[in-house]
């Protein structure tokens, strides 16, 4: 089994949008994001990216465009030499009561099953409460950022009560904290 860094998408990776990013065009990446990716890209974990894209259900996008704006990406983030692995987006509308909407762990536990990852040492990477919520559910070390909705979030994170969150300024603050603590991982767990 190998760890991943599992990484929420808009508000992680590039700008969250008031009415969805619904196209390569409105992919506005974050500040530093490229740096952090190549970073991870030299490490042993596995980069999955796990985003709720209610957008689909909502009638909003296909999942087509979905997927085109996937595979550019990921086909810059390779070009600036980072690495993406996989992809999982929930279509569902939040009232579908589906699995897999954060803050449900389905796409998490769906990608330990397909990459054979080891959840217990992996990290999951968000701007949402709801993302530290799946990450807990599943025993995923969750890391909450700044940007995005995130400084507007921190509030429902204590409210919520959620302990054992690690909270940084950014995507770059976030690995740059994870491969350090990286050599502490055997004793810590
Ligand atoms: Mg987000
Ligand atoms: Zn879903």
């Amino acid at each position: 089994m190998q760890p991943a860094i599992f990484l929420d998408r808009d508000g992680v990776i590039n700008e969250n949008r008031a009415n969805y990013v619904r196209t390569w065009e409105q992919v506005v990446f974050l500040p530093g994001v490229f740096d952090a990716l190549r970073e991870l890209a030299g490490s042993g974990y596995v980069v999955v990216v796990v985003t709720n894209q209610s957008a689909i259900g909502r009638g909003i996008m296909t999942a087509e465009a979905l997927d085109d704006i996937h595979d550019r990406i990921t086909h810059r983030v390779t070009q600036e030499g980072g690495r993406v692995d996989a992809i999982y987006a929930c279509p569902h509308r939040p009232d579908g009561g589906c699995d897999c909407r954060k803050p449900q762990p389905g796409m998490l536990l769906q990608a330990a099953a397909d990459l054979d990852i080891d959840l217990a040492s992996s990290y999951l990477v968000g701007d949402a409460v709801t993302d530290m919520e799946a990450a807990l559910a599943v025993g995923v070390l969750p890391v909450m950022v700044r940007t995005g909705r995130g400084i507007a979030q921190l509030a429902n994170l204590e409210a919520k009560g959620l302990d054992g969150v690690m909270v940084t300024e950014d995507l770059g603050e976030a690995v740059a904290w994870i491969l350090d603590d990286q050599p502490d991982l055997a004793s810590r767990r």
